[in-house]
């Protein structure tokens, strides 16, 4: 029986979790559950999954939490704390680390300074402290699992070869819905537009960093650090299907790729079996329903995002931080209509250029930066 904490339970993956975990009652058991105001759905999932401790966002939903379990047994707590508190218990073996954006930083770092097995779904731990974090995962002898689908993919295909013969690792990218659209519509796109992704479902913040290529950038930074390679190593290609989530490539020019359909139960399972495989809820691919397998190379100048991602990756330091909070300011007022589609980039990179470059020692550097880009944006 492994025990789980869930960070982000009724969001799109911590919701994905759950099915795969419902699917198999006598190998996994709930221990944690952590969101942030959907108090609703946390009381639902907190009824069917029986944890002992629920954590969520502020102090008025554990008040409302604790009047709704009175007498039953549940600890409820709030705030960073409380997050960081489900990510620790000691009788928890693996982490879920599904909370979106800069809010799952610190539980993922006191995931790992626990000493946790981490299933990682939020990729802007690893993009604002990627060196902090996996250097604390080595010190404490835990592991981080990939969970987003592309990092999955190549985590499976690395088990194929030698780690010193691999030439490169490739990123597939659906392309998102406007792969095809020419950049003089892009200021007139709406967030309803832009939230509706041709092969994905999942949260609005990720929806909009796959129609502007942001998403795929930071995946390239989440890569870097996963697989321990320079992001120059680390390629994208547009695959539209979504059928094949990545592959690797070997000095000898084999490609060795993962396939399947496009559910996240596929990989979120693979992260909490592993080593091993089990029957997943998942439909298994067919392949004669396929009508074919395309790929195309990414338009950088319509996707300028991509490239924004690998600058700051290159510069290293604080910048990877700055580019992550440059970009969720940037998805905010996107979505809050205050800015258009084709302004997104233009933000982040204003945010970027004129960010001085420094090393950051702690969490709680990285952290003051990104508040600090965060001010500094709003107040401008
Ligand atoms: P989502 O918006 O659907 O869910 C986010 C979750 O985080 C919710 O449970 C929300 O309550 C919780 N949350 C947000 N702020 C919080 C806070 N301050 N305190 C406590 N809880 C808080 O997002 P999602 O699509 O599930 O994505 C989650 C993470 O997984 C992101 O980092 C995303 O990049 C990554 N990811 C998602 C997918 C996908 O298919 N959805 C795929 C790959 C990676
Ligand atoms: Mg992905």
């Amino acid at each position: 029986m492994k025990r789980l904490a869930i960070l982000g339970s009724t969001g799109s993956i911590g919701r994905h979790t759950l099915d795969v975990v419902a699917a198999h009652p006598n190998e996994f058991q709930v221990t944690a559950l952590a969101a942030g105001s959907n108090l609703d759905l946390l009381e639902r999932q907190a009824r069917s999954f029986r944890p002992g401790l629920l954590a969520v966002a502020n102090e008025a939903g554990r008040a409302e939490l604790c009047r709704r379990f009175a007498g039953a047994g549940i600890e409820v707590a709030s705030g960073p704390a409380g997050l960081c508190r489900a990510a620790t218990l000691p009788e928890v073996d693996v982490v879920v680390s599904a909370i979106v954006g800069a809010a799952g930083l610190r539980p993922t770092m006191a995931a790992a300074r626990a000493g946790k097995v981490i299933a990682l779904a939020n990729k802007e731990s690893l993009v604002m402290a990627g060196g902090l974090l996996t250097a604390e995962v080595r010190r404490q002898r835990g592991r981080i699992l990939p969970v987003d689908s592309e990092h999955s993919a190549i985590f499976q295909c690395l088990n194929g070869g030698d780690r010193r013969q691999v030439r490169r690792l490739i990123l597939t990218a659906s392309g998102g819905p406007f792969r095809g659209l020419p950049s003089s519509a892009f200021a007139a796109i709406t967030p309803e537009q832009a939230l509706h992704h041709p092969t994905w479902s999942m949260g609005p913040k990720i929806t909009i960093d796959s129609a502007t290529l942001m998403n795929k950038g930071l995946e390239v930074i989440e890569a870097g650090w996963l697989f321990d390679v320079p992001v120059d190593r680390v390629d994208v290609i547009v695959h539209p299907q979504s059928t094949v989530h990545s592959m690797v490539e070997y000095v000898d020019g084999a490609l060795l790729a993962q396939l399947g359909v496009p559910d996240m139960r596929v990989p979120i399972q693979y992260a909490l079996t592993y080593p091993e495989r089990r029957a997943c809820p998942a439909a298994p691919l067919r392949l004669e329903t396929l009508a074919g397998l395309t790929f195309e190379s990414v338009d950088r100048e319509r996707f300028p995002c991509l490239d924004l991602a690998y600058d700051a990756a290159r510069a290293g330091g604080c910048m990877p931080a700055v580019l992550n909070a440059a970009n969720e300011v940037a998805v905010g007022w996107f979505l809050g209509r205050r800015i258009g589609f084709d302004a997104i980039p233009g933000v982040i990179r204003k945010a970027l250029d004129g960010w001085p470059r420094q090393e950051v020692a702690s969490v709680e550097e990285v952290l003051e930066v990104d508040g600090a880009v965060r001010r500094r944006l709003e107040d401008h």
